[in-house]
């Protein structure tokens, strides 16, 4: 079966990975690979901390692709002979102040709930295992289940183990017969055929000719690379999220020393690097571990995370030769295993009774369909404002 697969983001790329493991024969479509949202992901695996309300369905997604992690890591890093970062060092989440300790009990009663391990723990013990965690830190959430891993280690492995399968040039259009997609159209002019077309363009599915409309938002971040300088290193041994203020930051700290400062989140369209938003990031960081801005600023990546309406995935057949994967909003990287495992047995008709009940509904695009004509409907929630992954 010859599959091309349109985008070589996280989500093409593991598709591609799990349509090769079948023995499908795959081409990989993309100007940039692993240049989108993939390239500025910080990489949280967060499952408990990343329920929120008002999102359940999403909520047992994460736990399944959890749950693939440790083996999908290790099937890549063995067939690429690269390390991807992968950390399976716990998470602590802390509270700025009593208000957001506040907020933060709330939430480990929902964590609880859904099945996640979470504990509370005070100021002083948090500090006993990060002693970098400032003085005003009056409470944190203990989360063992909580990894990371390097996107771009992980997308470059990837790239790297496909091996000559890529075209480096954008998809401009499907071609279809009959009802039917039999191939892409490619910029270049070219076109390829196929038995079967994957869209996996990320927040860029739309501007593809020929892909139904999907409703799609692009929710922009920021987000920046530090290292600490030699004397304080290693300033932190595991992912620090919290709340300053009722806003959500994070600091990552890699195996290799990187550390990671996430995310803004806004959807004002703007695709350049905001000042008051790096601004914003350095200051409540700052309040969580007062160091960090000791640290050396090594990148600083601006992306539009793929937002659906309701913050799940959009995946599934749009026509017999077709199937849609995107709409992995702020989790992308922690869905890889699970989206790149479902999306290709749904290009070769494989048993899907692994996913969690109910998933081909929960992920279909056909949920938005009164919702698809030419104008989508917006975003059914907003984003509270601050830092997300
Ligand atoms: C700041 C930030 C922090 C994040 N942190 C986390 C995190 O900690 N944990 C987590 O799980 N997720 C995180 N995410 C979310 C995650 O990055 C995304 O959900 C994920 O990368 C989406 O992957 P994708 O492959 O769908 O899209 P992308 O990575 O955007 O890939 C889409 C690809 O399609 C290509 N493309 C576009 N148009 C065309 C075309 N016409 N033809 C061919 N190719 C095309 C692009 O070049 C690109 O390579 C974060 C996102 C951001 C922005």
């Amino acid at each position: 079966m010859h599959v091309v697969v349109i985008g070589a983001g996280i989500i093409g790329l593991s598709t591609a990975w799990n349509l090769r493991a079948r023995g499908a024969d795959v081409t990989l479509i993309d100007p940039a690979p692993a240049a989108g949202a993939s390239h500025a992901a910080a990489g949280m695996l967060a499952p408990a901390a990343e329920v929120v309300w008002g999102q359940s369905p999403l909520y047992p997604l994460m736990r399944a692709s959890s749950e693939l992690y440790p083996d999908f890591a290790a099937e890549v890093a063995s067939a690429s002979g690269r390390d991807l970062g992968y950390s399976t060092a716990e998470t602590l989440v802390c509270a700025g102040d009593r208000a957001d300790l506040a907020t933060l009990r709330e939430l480990i009663e929902l964590q609880s709930a859904n099945g996640f391990e979470v504990s509370l723990m005070t100021g002083s013990a948090a500090r006993d295992l990060e002693p970098s965690l400032a003085p005003g830190v009056c409470g944190a959430v203990r989360i063992p289940g909580d990894h990371s891993i390097d996107p771009r280690r992980l997308t470059s492995a990837l790239v790297s183990v496909l091996g000559d399968v890529h075209v480096r040039s954008a998809a401009s259009a499907l071609v279809r017969e009959d009802g039917r997609t039999v191939g892409v159209a490619l910029e270049d002019g070219s076109s390829v055929r196929a038995e079967h077309v994957v869209v996996a363009a990320g927040a860029a599915c739309n501007a593809i000719g020929g892909v139904p409309d999907l409703p799609l938002r692009e929710v922009w971040g920021e987000v920046i690379r530090l290292r600490a300088p030699a004397h304080l290193a290693p300033l932190l041994t595991r992912t620090v999220r919290g709340l300053v203020a009722g806003r959500p930051v994070y600091v990552v700290a890699r195996p290799d020393g990187e550390l990671v400062l996430g995310a803004t989140s806004r959807e004002d369209g703007r695709s350049g690097t905001s000042a008051g938003g790096v601004h914003q990031l350095l200051r409540d960081a700052e309040r969580l571990v007062p160091s960090i801005l000791e640290c050396e600023i090594t990148d600083i990546t601006t992306r539009a995370r793929p937002g659906s309406p309701d913050d799940v995935p959009i995946i599934g057949r749009v026509d017999d030769g077709c199937v849609v994967s995107t709409g992995f909003f702020r989790h992308g990287i922690l869905l890889a295993p699970f989206g790149g495992r479902l999306t290709a047995d749904l290009v070769t008709g494989a048993d899907t009774s692994w996913a969690p009940p109910g998933t081909l509904d929960v992920v279909s695009p056909a949920r938005f369909a009164p919702h698809t004509d030419s104008h989508p409907q917006p975003a059914s929630h907003h984003q509270p404002a601050g830092s997300h992954p």
